[in-house]
């Protein structure tokens, strides 16, 4: 059975950022229903209870179809916002040298990089994800993908990613999904996303 993580802050810590009742709404009810989903989903699968959140996404295209499209949504659902939760903080820390070296040589500059990663985020149609990707040589990029599809395959990993679902934003930042987004990356902790970049 997965379980909710914890959050490593209050649902009041990011503010003015990121408003406590999005939080809230956000992590006690969205993100626990993508588990409960998951788990249920589970439940008709024996032979999958074991199986972790990474291998049950790399593995799905084995799975029925019925199976395929609800670890693909609420597996995904359930990755997706641990990641999210986990790289925002009210004390962000720094980058890393290492971080910091590899997107100068992929995009130039850091400033080059959140321009095209903000680009990305704003330009999602509809509900989705924006994400740095690092590949199996190390070297990043920017992707987008819609619902709760995220790029993770044997491959590549997402470092860092934004939820640009309404429900991420809506009550506090209404239709201007600009201004989330900026407000975002005011909580990025970089020492986080440089951590994901080096394990
Ligand atoms: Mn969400």
């Amino acid at each position: 059975m997965f379980e909710l993580p914890k959050l490593k802050y209050e649902y009041n810590s990011l503010e003015p950022f990121v408003d406590a009742k999005t939080m809230e709404i956000h992590h006690s009810k969205h993100h626990q229903g993508y588990i409960n989903k998951l788990n249920a989903a589970l439940d008709s699968h024996a032979d999958k209870k074991d199986m972790s959140l990474k291998d049950l996404l790399l593995q799905k295209d084995s799975f029925d179809s019925q199976l395929q499209k609800a670890v693909q949504n609420h597996a995904g659902g359930h990755y997706n916002h641990s990641l999210f939760f986990d790289i925002m903080s009210p004390t962000p820390g720094a980058m890393s040298t290492e971080l910091q070296s590899q997107i100068e040589a992929d995009f130039g500059s850091k400033d080059n990089m959140v321009e095209e990663f903000f680009n990305a985020a704003a330009s999602v149609f509809g509900s989705g994800w924006a994400w740095l990707v690092k590949d199996a040589n190390g070297k990043l990029s920017v992707q987008k993908t819609v619902n709760q599809d995220n790029p993770l395959t044997a491959s590549q990993t997402p470092i860092m990613g934004i939820d640009v679902w309404e429900h991420a934003y809506y009550l506090k930042y209404q239709n201007k999904r600009p201004d989330y987004i900026k407000s975002f990356m005011s909580v990025l902790d970089w020492q986080k996303v440089s951590d994901n970049f080096q394990s």
